[in-house]
Parts: C-alpha cells; sequence; structure tokens
C-alpha cells in the first residue's frame, strides 16, 4: 500500500517497523465541547485507515489521548484556557466537562461507525511518565528552565521544521493567529513541557513535580502516551492538519531527543472540513455537530458517505446542499443493494477479480472516492446479486456504512407499513361483518364479503374465527 508521508512529502510504500504489525497513534479530542464534524472528518478517516490495514491482514494496534488537560504550549497562546472556559460556561468542574465531553465523543464515533482504538488513555492518568520523560530532556540538556516553567530547546535539534517550510518570521508575535509573546523562551519555537507559572494560574487540575506544582504542556501528552503504550518506535502517527504544525512537530523534537533514534516513520494528515465561511472551529462556539445532523433528520451515516465521497488529502466544503447531495446518493445506493436477491450461490473467482478495483483505489493512498465508485462497478457488474451482495459486504469491512443491513432496513419498513394498513382496514371490514351476521344482516354481511373479494380477499369462515387470505 502506497500511503501519502508529510515527513518525505511523498507517497510512500507502507512498511512497518515489525513485519505483520502496525502501531498507530491518534490525537484524540480536546474534550471541552462537542466534537464537530470537521474533527469527526478526520477521526472517520483514521478509522478507514485503520480498518484497511487490517482488511490486508496487519495486526493493528491503536492508541488515542484524551486532551483533559495540557493543551497549552506556551505562555504566548492566547484568550482563555480552554478547559477551564467549558467549565465556567457549564458551572461545573473541569474534570466533570471532560468525562462528558469524553462520553459524547464516544457517542458520536459509535453513530459514524469509528471503532475506538484498543488503547484510549486521558492526559491527567500519565503525570509520572511526562515527569520522567521532562527530566531526561533536562539532564540530556534538551531543556531549560525559565521563569517557573520548563522548556524545550529548539535550538539543540540539527532540524526542526520537517513538515513545512515555515520560517522564523512565520513565529514572529502576532503573525499566526493565537501566538503572543513569551519572554522565558530563549528561541521563538521554543515551547513548555511542564508549567509551574503561567498567566492561566488558576488551573483547577495541577500535580507535584522536580520544579514545583504545575501541569504538562501540550505536546508532551502525545509523545508520552504514544511511547508508553507503542514503545520507541511508531508506524502511522494521525491527526488533522492543523496538528503538523507546531503539534507534531513538537512531537518529534521531544520523542526523538528522548529515544535517541527516529521515531515515527509515516505521518498521515486529514485535511479540513470548511464552510463557505472558513474553517471549522470549536474555539468559535458556532458548529456543526453529529446531533444537529440527527435533528435535521439525516442519518450520520450519510455524513461519513459523505467524507468517503472524497479523498482525505482534499479539504472538503460542507454546505447542507452538498449533504442533501450525498444523502440522494445514499438512497439510491440502498434501494439498489435492497433489490438484490440473497439467494444464489457467489462466484468466488468473480469476487477475487471484482475486488482488485476496491483494492487498487484503497492501495493508493486510501482513495476512498474510488473506492466508493468500486462499489457501484460492483452493483453493475456482469455477475449474480449473491456475488455482489458479498462484494458489498466485504467492502463495506472497511467503509463501514451498514450498506447491508440500511438496505434491508428499507426492505422491511417498506412493507410492514404497507401490510399494515391493507391488514387493519381487512381488520375493520371483517368485524363489520362479524357485526352484521349478529345482527342476522346477512345482506350486508356478503356486501362486505363481495367488497374483500374485489380486493382480492377470501375469507374462510372457521371455528376459531373468520380467517382471511389473498386470492
Ligand atoms: P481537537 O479536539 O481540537 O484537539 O481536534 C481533534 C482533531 O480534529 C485533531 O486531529 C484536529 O487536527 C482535527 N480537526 C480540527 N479541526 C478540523 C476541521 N475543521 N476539519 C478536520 N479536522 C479537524
Ligand atoms: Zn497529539
Amino acid at each position: 500500500m502506497k500511503l501519502y508521508n508529510s515527513l518525505t512529502r511523498t507517497k510512500d510504500e507502507f512498511i512497518p517497523h515489525e513485519p505483520g504489525k502496525v502501531s498507530m497513534y491518534t490525537c484524540g479530542p480536546t474534550v471541552y465541547h462537542f466534537a464537530h464534524i470537521g474533527n469527526l472528518r478526520t477521526y472517520i478517516m483514521e478509522d478507514v485507515l485503520e480498518k484497511y490495514l487490517r482488511y490486508t491482514g496487519l495486526d493493528v494496534k491503536r492508541v488515542m489521548n484524551i486532551t483533559d488537560v495540557g493543551h497549552l504550549s506556551s505562555d504566548a497562546d492566547t484568550g482563555e484556557d480552554k478547559m477551564l472556559k467549558g467549565a465556567k460556561r457549564e458551572k461545573k468542574t473541569v474534570m466533570e466537562i471532560a468525562k462528558f465531553y469524553t462520553d459524547a465523543f464516544f457517542a458520536d464515533c459509535g453513530k459514524l461507525n469509528i471503532k475506538l482504538p484498543e488503547v484510549i488513555e486521558p492526559a491527567t492518568g500519565c503525570i509520572d511518565e511526562f515527569i520522567k520523560v521532562i527530566e531526561n530532556l533536562i539532564e540530556k540538556d534538551y531543556a531549560y528552565e525559565a521563569g517557573g516553567n520548563i522548556y524545550f530547546d529548539t535550538s539543540k535539534l540539527k532540524q526542526y521544521y520537517l513538515f513545512n517550510n515555515f520560517e522564523e518570521e512565520d513565529l514572529q508575535d502576532g503573525v499566526r493567529e493565537g501566538v503572543e509573546k513569551d519572554d522565558n523562551k530563549r528561541n521563538k519555537a521554543d515551547f513548555v513541557l511542564w508549567f509551574t507559572k503561567s498567566k492561566f494560574d488558576d488551573q483547577e487540575l495541577k500535580w507535584d513535580s522536580p520544579w514545583g506544582v504545575g501541569y504538562p504542556g501540550w505536546h508532551i501528552e502525545c509523545s508520552c502516551i504514544s511511547m508508553k503504550h507503542l514503545g520507541e518506535y511508531l508506524d502511522i502517527h494521525c491527526g488533522g492538519i492543523d496538528n503538523a504544525f507546531p503539534h507534531h512537530t513538537n512531537e518529534i523534537a521531544q520523542s526523538e531527543a528522548y529515544v535517541g533514534h527516529k521515531w515515527c516513520n509515516y505521518w498521515f494528515h486529514v485535511l479540513h472540513l470548511n464552510t463557505n465561511d472558513g474553517k471549522m472551529s470549536k474555539s468559535k462556539g458556532e458548529f456543526l455537530t453529529v446531533s444537529l445532523l440527527e435533528e435535521k433528520g439525516y442519518n450520520p451515516l450519510v455524513y461519513r458517505f459523505f467524507c468517503l465521497q472524497s479523498h482525505y488529502r482534499k479539504s472538503l466544503v460542507f454546505t447542507w446542499e452538498n449533504l442533501d447531495n450525498a444523502k440522494a446518493a445514499w438512497d439510491k445506493l440502498l434501494a439498489r443493494i435492497a433489490k438484490l436477491d440473497k439467494n444464489g450461490e457467489v462466484d468466488n473467482a468473480k469476487l477475487e477479480e471484482l475486488k482488485r478495483d476496491f483494492v487498487e483505489a484503497m492501495d493508493n493512498d486510501l482513495n476512498t472516492s474510488l473506492a466508493v465508485t468500486a462499489l457501484y462497478n460492483a452493483l453493475k457488474a456482469d455477475t449474480n446479486d449473491a456475488t455482489k451482495l458479498a462484494l458489498i459486504a466485504d467492502y463495506d469491512k472497511v467503509l463501514s456504512l451498514n450498506l447491508i443491513e440500511e438496505a434491508e432496513k428499507l426492505n422491511n419498513a417498506e412493507e410492514p407499513a404497507e401490510n399494515d394498513e391493507f391488514a387493519a382496514k381487512i381488520e375493520s371490514l371483517n368485524a363489520q361483518r362479524a357485526a352484521a351476521k349478529k345482527e342476522k344482516n346477512f345482506a350486508e354481511a356478503d356486501r362486505i364479503r363481495d367488497e374483500l373479494k374485489a380486493q382480492g380477499i377470501i375469507l374462510e369462515d372457521t371455528a376459531g374465527g373468520t380467517k382471511w387470505k389473498r386470492v
């Protein structure tokens, strides 16, 4: 499989460090608010990547953090602390906020068929690891203390900017959104590993450390949580494109300074979901959630389908019109699948031949848009329905759209609706006929029998009552 690697800026053949096994790390949500559907685009595409790696026979171990503390990277961060802001907004403690929005995130993942990683670790569960790694970085002279905080010294690295061609000027105060001045830093790009003194001093959660009571910086959590569960060699690190700099750049800096060798081989970045007004952002406060899609009557899987229709390395524009187009395509697709006849033998040779279409698309840097085309091609293919259904079930191990179950629902939903109404009408006429017979109004009873017969229904008077059947 070829995968675009932000580190090499090319599509590289994916070769795991240990044959047959994949270690994969995902930056998890900052749990001060609901995830927006932009965040969830990233998680959907990461889910597809994991499932496709499994589909090809690899054994994947995946780890994700939950940022419940420590999303600050220096005193240069502007505005308020996000977790505190969430807690104040809802008059709850930071941990209550974290629990509530972590559960909400899991619920959203469930609705979108996003499999949760094997290991999910909140940052607050790893304080000892952070301290251990920071102590080691200080020992090796990669970190220094200034103004009560511990900073990583980026000037100690041979190369710091790895993903993009950021220049020092880009880090000038006020140039990049969210950057103010932090006089403690030796170099502009330095970042905080541990805070003890900060303008965000009203933090609720603080821990004892060799440098005083404080809390971790944002970047250290992902490095430590990844290394704790996946060791010193990581195959794939994922996240949205906004994480490439500074978050992932800083993760590489501190992880490689700590382990003393290359840490992660493949960096998988998902481009953003935008609205016509620009990037969707949690901190702006106004954003689209899965619950909102549901309130408006959309099946969340329609949103997953919408995401799969385009490539993860292209930014995607969300409009209701675009979502409606995806819904129309989804409805048509399900209707076609619903018509397939389950009976019959699967033609395995044909199945393997047709599957190549799908595998080729996915092997080419996870081209889900072409994989969806492969799905349509399977429906059009010159083979029997059983083989088509087997192909759809096979692709759906990766696409996770519940295609067969959803199509089945369609079949079941239509019939009872029609049947129920029909049966109720007959039962009502039957009851009227029984009443007429009781009143010895045989003319009326016969009239009802004839009316039913005209509708293709025959009545049979039995000892147990009157039964009806279609002619
Ligand atoms: P956060 O909860 O803000 O830490 O973000 C969770 C994930 O969503 C990260 O991988 C981000 O890079 C990603 N992300 C943030 N905004 C967007 C967006 N508009 N579109 C796609 N992914 C996003
Ligand atoms: Zn991260």
